[in-house]
């Protein structure tokens, strides 16, 4: 057997490589994940790199809408001077060409073509016609063009696109300022000695209620990122971190305003879209030509970029938090559970070494008196009658010790089967008790024994309550020191049949009074060292009732002794 000091050497090492094991493959790798995530969410807080990725997409979304927005310009301004009046000489016949144009095209406030040396045609839209203004036009543009025209068709025969804007706000009779753009062009089929420029005017109305919206409403639609070219920009920070993909999901507000006013405040847009609900844009852009002096403009709707790389921040540590929550918490169990795993081993252990013990001492008994006897050395018949009881209380010691075992081991493989019979518990409890009374009375305990009269016939396993009662009667003397009592007490109680065993030994400590019904489990108390036993009488003994339908309590006071409680319930039974 090995001894306590070594005993606890030995655990004291299993934990400790258990510790050292838990440490090394599950803490250290955990601790540093959690760590560098922790490390890793903070700097993206102080690098703010969520608002800089955010702002990243907005001017690359704002590139590709200005892009748009000058393209679609450019286009209209093309389908018209396509259809532009240069090879008639007639002014009747430009000016109706050119109405032609402008009945197309409804975008275009009037039309202009000019050729040297000749007063300009200006023609204008149908229902804005106007005498005065036609006139006024007529002559600023004879006399712009008449002066300008020959520097103009120079300059523009060098460009790819023969196109010069002239874009701007200008006052209104009204008093109020509106910007317009107007497109010059010339034609690449006229020779460039006749000096012949067209030019189309933007309806300032048409751009500030449809050209412009329309395009926002196209941009900030939800679909926008399933233009291939657009979804490019995005799959930067979508692989980057689930958390940055949530921006997609908000509802982008798009602007144009006066580009002057990105440093002035407050702003006064020209156009939004529908969901913009005021603030300042996020990112802004100046347009270049054909819509040089404005700017577009781009925000979440409701929210903003700071806002959503915040929450991101925020949603990390949560999730960090909780991870590390759960993971203390799994370490916490697991801890636990392998430290009843050591102590259920060490029982165990001590199981084995006991149980050996106490099969060696009865058998080592027998073998002496045995011999003794077959020497033939006694004389006494009185000797030899004691050497046989002798031999026969060992014998029975053992076949009890190896009952225990053998019940027990088919408890835990689950094979237990009882045999349920009518039995008239008061005589089996007093016969039962009969067969170990010499033994009680020869170990100078005083027997008190209480059996109700009229108690009912119950159906029980006899067997197996005999062994409850052995086991519970066995622990009593064998626990008891200096005063030896033993009472033994049958009754009923209402519908609950009772027996109790109590001694007046050692006792149990309150907090092990649960504990010693488990399999193995031996109180620290030294005289329980110094006893032989296994560990599984009271497991067995709870099983057995349990398996009656009752139970067993104790009560006990450490000093004073225990009472030991079997209950069995009578009513389902009669
Ligand atoms: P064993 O007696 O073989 O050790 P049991 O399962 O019968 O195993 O008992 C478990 C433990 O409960 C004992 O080791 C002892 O510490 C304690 N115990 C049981 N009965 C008594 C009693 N009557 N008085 C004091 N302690 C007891």
């Amino acid at each position: 057997m090995l001894g306590p000091a070594m005993k606890s050497r030995r655990e004291t090492n299993t934990r400790f490589r258990l510790v050292l094991t838990l440490g090394v493959a599950v803490v250290l790798p955990a601790l540093t994940l959690i760590f560098v995530n922790f490390q890793h969410v903070k700097s993206i807080q102080r690098d703010k790199k969520v608002e800089a990725l955010i702002h990243r997409d907005f001017q690359y979304l704002l590139a590709s809408s200005a892009k748009k927005i000058s393209g679609k310009a450019y286009e209209m301004t093309e389908q018209a001077k396509d259809a532009f009046p240069i090879d008639t000489d007639s002014d009747d016949e430009k000016r109706r060409k050119l109405q032609l144009i402008l009945d197309k095209s409804p975008w275009f406030e009037h039309a202009v073509i000019f050729e040297a040396k000749k007063e300009a045609i200006v023609q204008q839209q149908r229902d804005r016609k106007n005498e005065t203004e036609l006139a006024a036009l007529t002559k600023n543009y004879s006399g712009w063009l008449g002066l300008e025209g020959p520097f103009l068709v120079e300059q523009l025969c060098k460009k790819p696109k023969p196109i010069a804007w002239f874009s701007g706000e200008s006052d209104r009779p009204d008093g109020s300022t509106i910007y317009t753009t107007m497109a010059i062009f010339t034609f690449p089929q006229v020779s460039k000695e006749r000096t012949v420029l067209g030019g189309v005017s933007f309806d300032p109305k048409y751009l500030k209620e449809k050209f412009f919206p329309e395009l926002l409403e196209e941009f900030t639609s939800p679909n926008v990122t399933d233009d291939p070219k657009q979804s490019e920009g995005m799959t930067f920070y979508e692989l980057t971190s689930q958390g940055l993909k949530e921006h997609k999901e908000q509802r982008l507000a798009m602007l144009v305003f006066p580009a002057d006013a990105l440093r002035s405040e407050p702003e006064r847009p020209l156009v939004t879209s529908a969901a913009w609900n005021g603030g300042k844009p996020e990112v802004s852009l100046k347009l270049d030509n054909p819509f040089r002096g404005l700017a577009l403009g781009i925000k979440f709707q409701g929210t903003t970029a700071q806002a959503i790389g915040q929450k991101w921040v925020w949603q990390s540590f949560m999730i960090l938090g909780v991870l590390s929550v759960l993971m203390i918490g799994g370490l916490v169990l697991t801890y636990r559970s392998v430290n009843k795993q050591v102590a259920l081993a060490r029982l165990k252990s001590d199981f084995v070494s006991n149980v050996s013990h106490e099969l060696r001492t009865p058998l080592a008994l027998i073998r002496l008196y045995a011999e003794t006897l077959e020497l033939g050395r006694i004389s006494t018949q009185e000797k030899k009658n004691e050497y046989y009881s002798i031999i026969r209380k060992e014998s029975e010691r053992l076949s009890a010790l190896i009952n225990n075992i053998l019940d027990f081991s088919r408890i835990e493989a689950g094979r237990k089967e009882y045999d349920f019979r009518e039995t008239d518990i008061a005589e089996l409890v007093r016969n039962t008790l009969d067969s170990y009374r010499y033994q009680i009375e020869q170990q100078g305990f005083a027997l008190e024994e209480e059996i109700d009269p009229g108690i009912p016939a119950v159906k029980v396993d006899r067997e197996a309550i005999a062994r409850a009662l052995v086991n519970l009667v066995n622990n009593a003397l064998k626990y008891s020191d200096s005063e030896k009592f033993l009472g033994v007490r049958l009754y009923r109680d209402q519908s609950v049949l009772k027996l109790e065993v109590s001694d007046r030994g050692i006792g149990i400590e309150r907090n092990e009074q649960s504990r010693i019904f488990e399999k193995f489990y031996r109180t620290c108390d030294p005289l329980v060292h110094n006893t032989k036993g296994s560990g599984l009488g009271l497991s067995l003994v709870r099983h057995i009732t349990q398996a009656h339908g009752g139970d067993v309590e104790v009560e006990s006071t450490p000093g004073r002794g225990s009472k030991f409680t079997v209950w069995l319930p009578l009513a389902n039974q009669i």
